[in-house]
């Protein structure tokens, strides 16, 4: 795109839904970079955690927000306070407390903050759950992709086999109705589509028909030609 104008892709949705695979490729395709916000709350989950703080206690989780850096490489690392937490972020853990943190409002601004910052001068896919709604309002782009429970539950605990990450099916769905509970229920910046978003099921479609089905609404939206993939 070179010094062409910068561009934001929105993509939000429940969890386990595909957004991360679906944004990576966009992402990819397009030469955009790929911002996963959640794996920015997982991060500080994981620092409340390991610090011994209670992760439903926002007086103590607060604590750590001063000097709290994360980065998000390109090779699609995580780094938290100079610590390599890739792994550990996606341990049940983590998975079933996140979403107590992502209810803070103070984290939220902070981490709100930062992904503004990483929007500004590139052209993103982000992905997340308040994306179109509140972090980016003004994004050229908005997708809430969806998939029922069950699909969701059968992706995610498939990733985790592949991952090493010991989980069985039915904690797996637990896990992810528990989060989209939290997650929508929440007083600020709530899971919801917004009203200019556009809604993709995935349900049954393939990774690459999704990412298809992706592409050309950021096409429809933009005029950005789609390069051969
Ligand atoms: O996307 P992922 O499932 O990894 O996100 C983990 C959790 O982080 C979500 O369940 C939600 O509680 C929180 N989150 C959020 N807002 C975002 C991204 C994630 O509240 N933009």
């Amino acid at each position: 795109m070179g010094m062409g104008k910068v561009v934001s892709v929105a993509i939000d949705g429940p969890a386990a839904a595909g957004k991360s695979t679906v944004a990576k490729k966009v992402a990819s395709i397009l030469g955009f970079t790929y911002i996963d916000t959640g794996a920015m709350y997982r991060a500080v989950t994981w620092a409340v955690i390991k610090k011994g703080f209670d992760p439903k206690d926002e007086d103590q989780s607060v604590t750590l927000l001063p000097g709290m850096e994360i980065e998000l490489l390109p090779d699609g690392r995580v780094i938290c306070n100079h610590e390599d937490v890739t792994k550990v972020i996606r341990e049940p853990l983590v998975s079933g407390n996140v979403s107590y943190i992502a209810a803070m409002k103070p984290i939220r601004l902070a981490l709100v903050d930062m992904q503004r910052t990483m929007a500004q001068k590139k052209s993103v896919v982000m992905d997340g759950r308040d994306i179109g709604t509140y972090v980016l309002p003004d994004a050229d782009v908005k997708i809430y992709q969806i998939a029922s429970v069950e699909t969701r539950a059968v992706r995610r605990y498939d990733e985790n086999v592949l991952k090493g990450i010991n989980t069985t099916l039915k904690e797996v769905e637990e896990d992810v109705r528990k989060r989209d509970y939290i997650d929508s229920h929440r007083e600020f910046a709530p899971l919801k589509p917004a009203v200019d978003s556009v809604l993709i099921d995935t349900s049954f479609m393939t990774v690459d028909q999704a990412v298809d089905a992706v592409l050309k609404v950021i096409s429809a939206k933009t005029g950005i030609e789609i390069p051969c993939h």
